[in-house]
């Protein structure tokens, strides 16, 4: 067995590695944590010397996140046993040979037991986000363990860290790691999306929203529906193949509009009764008076840290009142936040106080969260990060 540098923790601050909570705050250690290269595997032990984990040093006020309670090399084999596990759960799940969906999330972070790296996989190619520069060194292992455990599912590996690691690791550059460039074109609950790895958001799709996206198309017949923060379509797409009236989509970004088109058109079956706007959401409501059955709200991430909690909660309260304006008296109105600082409780107050401002009445009919292919450990409830209301707005 390897010999890893062993950090201690202070008397008392044992529990949350006791209760498996995988990170290890600064000042719960008796070392200095700069000491400690960014990086370095350790095995954390409490004051008595008693082991407790294995994780990296990252420098910041979660010092070590741990990807082990069990003391073991982290090695090529940890890298085969940990994704072929959450492999195994993606099959037991149907995600991996299901005739309608082929892409899904393999390694949800925390969730799968690694703090720090997603991998989301596109018909044929992984896409890698390492959050940590701690992640970011095993990317050759964690490479080799996908291919492994993938077998000849798996035609391409590409790295997409550098936007992730904010320049914790000058060097880090996205690109293609393993095999041959794909066109991206991946099936979602039967419809087409082109994904875009290279040039999109995040790694390319949101497939968080594949679960509420479904619940969408279900009340989408005959209705006239508002899409804003609508990315490359995937609400829109849902709305328009259920036979929605029309759909109308608004995102800031150009390029994403630019894909939306191309989505709608790939699943509209010749319809022409939809329309999109590149253009700030708050601008459209200004300027637009139209009332729609329903309407979305998928805003970015308004908080990435606690410290901007607040103003993201007045971000979301005036979004929501502006949101609520828009739909028509019985309509519906899908709302969401993927900050993870803003909990579902926080969440449901702020849109609450929207509502009472709004002066509609407001009743609940869904609250949404993550489909199963972006599990939350329960050990690590934090990880429940998207929230969605859906609310009949009357
Ligand atoms: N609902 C989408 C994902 C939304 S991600 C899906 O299902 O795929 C959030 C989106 O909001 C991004 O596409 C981003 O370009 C867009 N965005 C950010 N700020 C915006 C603003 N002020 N107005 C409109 N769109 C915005």
């Amino acid at each position: 067995m390897t010999k890893y540098p062993v950090l201690r923790l202070k008397p008392g601050k044992e529990k949350s590695l006791e209760r498996r909570h995988p990170w290890v705050f600064s000042g719960a250690l008796t070392e200095e944590i700069r000491k400690t290269e960014e990086g370095t595997i350790v095995e954390i032990n409490d004051i008595n010397g008693r082991y407790l984990g294995t994780g990296y040093v990252q420098h910041g006020s979660i010092a070590v996140r741990i990807i082990s309670f069990e003391k073991r090399d982290i090695d090529t084999l940890f890298w085969k046993d940990t994704i072929g596990k959450a492999f195994q759960l993606r099959q037991r799940l149907g995600y991996t040979d299901s005739a309608t969906t082929n892409c899904y999330r393999l390694m949800h972070g925390e969730g799968d037991g690694v703090p720090g790296l997603i991998i989301d996989y596109y018909a044929g190619t992984a896409v890698i986000q390492c959050h940590t520069s701690g992640i970011y060194l095993h990317l050759d292992t964690i490479a080799e363990a996908l291919k492994s455990v993938l077998g000849k599912e798996l035609k391409a590996i590409y790295d997409k860290s550098k936007e992730t690691l904010h320049g914790a690791v000058s060097e880090a550059q996205n690109g293609l790691i393993w095999g041959e460039a794909a066109d991206g074109l991946v099936m979602e609950n039967g419809f087409k999306f082109h994904v875009d790895w290279v040039s999109g958001q995040k790694t390319g799709f949101f497939l968080d929203q594949r679960d509420n996206r479904a619940l969408l198309g279900r009340y989408s017949k005959s209705k006239s529906v508002l899409n804003t923060f609508a990315y490359t379509g995937g609400f829109s797409v849902y709305a328009l193949a259920n036979g929605a009236l029309k759909v109308d989509s608004v995102d800031v970004s150009k390029n994403a509009i630019e894909t939306l088109r191309k989505n709608m058109e790939l699943n509209s079956n010749g319809a022409q009764n939809f329309e999109s706007y590149a253009e700030d959401t708050f601008q459209f409501f200004k300027r637009d008076n139209t009332l729609y059955d329903i309407v979305i709200l998928d805003p970015p991430a308004f908080a990435k840290n606690i410290s901007a909690r607040h103003n993201a909660i007045m971000g979301y309260k005036r979004l929501n009142m502006e949101g609520m304006k828009k739909v028509s008296p019985g309509g519906l109105l899908f709302t969401f936040s993927c900050s993870q600082v803003v909990d579902a409780e926080t969440f449901q107050q702020t849109v609450y106080s929207a509502a009472l401002e709004s002066g509609r009445d407001v009743k609940i009919l869904h609250r949404l969260t993550q489909p199963a292919d972006h599990p939350v450990s329960i050990y690590h409830p934090e990880g429940e990060y998207l929230k969605g209301l859906v609310l009949y707005v009357d």
